[in-house]
């Protein structure tokens, strides 16, 4: 099958020529038709699948069907989680609608309200933002919905991970009720299947194949490692190994800081994006990594979420993450697109546990490497802090308050 075989528009096909597309994803395969027959589409499908094109397509081959542009009304709509995923959601429906006179744009929090007045006021066809900010405009009432044809909620479980699931509703129920509705989810947890049991109409649902399997080309191994010596073995990796471009995750944002701070006073130099650093930091570190001048990127899981590096070397996870998925998720971004990929993982006593987990989830062993230098040498796992257990605490709360407030002042 080609884009040809899906009948998509003239000015579309060219432009999936000049990005050197030759054969659809299966993603694409699947969704395209269903989109642009005007279905509500369920679709189970992460970063990296070609997701993007497979409703920006035919979005854009819709509304070319009914090319209105000059009325500067917003017809379509997709919301994402990070504002990272917002610019490249915006960035591939410019660059798909090229040769058309459709107009993208994206509002999104941590940056200046002003500039994307402006960008809206000229007229946008096509609006990408995150929940947040966008329901600030609508309530502002400098965008309104009421000629919504589609809309797209990417990277649905995040979104709610992240506690946007009242902004949505609010966008939703602002928008027009008569309108295509797309939803797009790496994972199927209850709460997305209810979301999309409320706002999907008869809708199709779409898979393909999960991260797990793309896993298997990617190269794991492992180190057992004290925490204290992690940043010296990291260290030792980075210099030893040939290594090109990492991105390197940790839980935290303030481990993430302080990880970058120890890199570079050690001369390698690294970015550092999370969810506290402002929207230009966030830009500069990521184009500075994507055009080699730091050969590590520093993140965290929310922060790096939908980011698409091509031509990523190295993953390694500095923390071992809390769930087993994303680990998945992280790996995969390395090894995309044919090129090959090595993931290292560093992991104390206490993240021991998980190794297991993450074996069952990608049936697959992870090698585990020789480490003579800094060999583990705490076997006893750290006890898990119990507040509410813990009769100190118990005295220092606050009277009269309960439990849920008073953990606002820990
Ligand atoms: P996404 O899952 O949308 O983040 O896309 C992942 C990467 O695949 C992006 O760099 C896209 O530009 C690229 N891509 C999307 N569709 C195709 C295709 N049909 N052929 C080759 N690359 C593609």
């Amino acid at each position: 099958m080609n884009f040809k075989d899906l009948n998509l528009k003239k000015p579309l096909l060219d432009a999936l020529e000049k990005s050197g597309y030759t054969e659809p994803t299966d993603i694409q395969k699947k969704a395209i038709l269903p989109i642009i027959e005007g279905k509500d589409v369920l679709g189970c499908a992460q970063t990296g699948t070609g997701k993007t094109a497979a409703f920006a397509l035919p979005i854009l081959d819709k509304l070319l069907e009914n090319d209105i542009s000059g009325k500067k009304e917003i017809r379509a709509l997709v919301l994402t989680p990070t504002r990272e995923l917002a610019i490249q959601v915006r960035d591939n429906f410019r660059k798909y609608s090229e040769f058309t006179n459709l107009k993208s744009g994206v509002v999104l929090g941590g940056v200046n309200q002003k500039s994307q007045e402006a960008v809206l006021k000229k007229g946008v066809d096509i609006l990408v933002a995150t929940p947040g900010r966008l329901l600030d405009l609508i309530n502002q009432r400098i965008v309104k919905l009421n000629n919504l044809d589609i809309l797209v909620l990417d990277e649905a479980d995040i979104m709610l991970d992240m506690g946007f699931i009242n902004d949505v509703k609010k966008i939703i129920k602002s928008a027009k009720e008569e309108k295509q509705t797309l939803l797009f989810s790496a994972t199927m947890p209850n709460e997305v299947k209810t979301l999309a049991n409320t706002i999907l109409k008869n809708h199709v649902s779409i898979s393909v194949e999960t991260e797990t399997a793309t896993v298997e080309k990617i190269d794991q191994s492992l180190y057992y490692v004290d925490k204290q010596n992690k940043t010296s073995l990291l260290m030792d990796i980075l210099n030893e190994n040939e290594i090109k471009s990492a991105l390197i995750f940790t839980r935290t944002k303030h481990g993430a800081n302080k990880l970058t701070k120890s890199i570079n006073s050690m001369g390698i130099r690294s970015e550092v994006i999370h969810g506290n650093k402002s929207q230009s930091a966030r830009v500069m570190a990521l184009n500075n990594f994507k055009t080699g001048k730091s050969k590590v990127l520093i993140a965290t899981d929310i922060a790096s979420r939908g980011i698409d590096i091509s031509e990523l070397s190295h993953v390694i996870n500095y923390e071992m993450p809390e769930k087993a998925e994303t680990y998945v998720h992280r790996i995969g971004r390395t090894g995309r697109a044919g090129f090959s990929g090595t993931a290292i993982s560093l992991c104390n006593i206490d993240e021991k546990k998980g190794v297991q987990v993450i074996e069952r989830l990608t049936n697959q062993p992870i090698t585990e490497q020789e480490n003579s230098k800094y060999p583990m040498k705490h076997f006893e796992l750290t006890p898990k802090k119990n507040t509410f257990n813990n009769k100190n605490n118990n005295r220092s709360r606050r009277p009269g308050k309960s439990i849920s407030q008073n953990t606002k002042y820990r």
